[in-house]
């Protein structure tokens, strides 16, 4: 059986950096009773605490941070980059353990963004870009879908047991 990562505050854990949570969805609620779910929160894996200050990517791209050449920063000036990349690499380092191939990371994060991240302005500006944690695991060959888009990680979870 496969298993998914699925960023925690998605599971209803109270870690995201103002102290909240998503969910539930009813989706992960299945794959939680199946046993397939891995739950990770990569900034309090990294070291973090809740609450913390929000951060973002100046340019919003993990990919470049992972290459160090952006870094992670709270809106005053706190550089937040080694503890996001720890929580990258322990992302790393759980679904090498597990052979997982899907993950499903809450949108727009500065780790777990898919798709979009904010721009490091503060101004709630999005921009096309990935969080840290997400932009190494696509990297690693991971499929990185949001929790706006749990039909899409279904759909390629079935094409990984076509005979489920
Ligand atoms: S988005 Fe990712 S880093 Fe942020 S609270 Fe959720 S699991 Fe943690």
């Amino acid at each position: 059986m496969h298993k998914i990562l699925v960023s925690r505050c998605l599971l209803g854990h109270r870690v995201r950096y103002d102290g909240g949570a998503s969910g539930p969805f009813d989706q992960l609620d299945v794959w939680l009773a199946e046993g397939r779910v891995v739950g990770l929160c990569p900034e309090v894996a990294g070291g973090l605490p809740t609450p913390r200050p929000a951060a973002e990517i100046p340019g919003g791209q993990g990919l470049q941070v992972l290459d160090g050449k952006a870094l992670v920063l709270t809106e005053a000036g706190e550089d937040f980059t080694e503890a996001f990349m720890r929580g990258a690499q322990l992302a790393l380092e759980t679904v090498r353990r597990h052979g997982i191939r899907i993950a499903v990371l809450k949108a727009n994060s500065p780790s777990c963004g898919n798709l979009l991240t904010y721009d490091g302005t503060f101004t709630a500006t999005k921009v096309t870009g990935e969080g840290v944690t997400a932009a190494l695991l696509r990297r690693e060959g991971v499929q990185v879908f949001s929790e706006l888009q749990l039909a899409e990680a279904a759909a390629a979870l079935q094409a990984l047991e076509p005979a489920l």
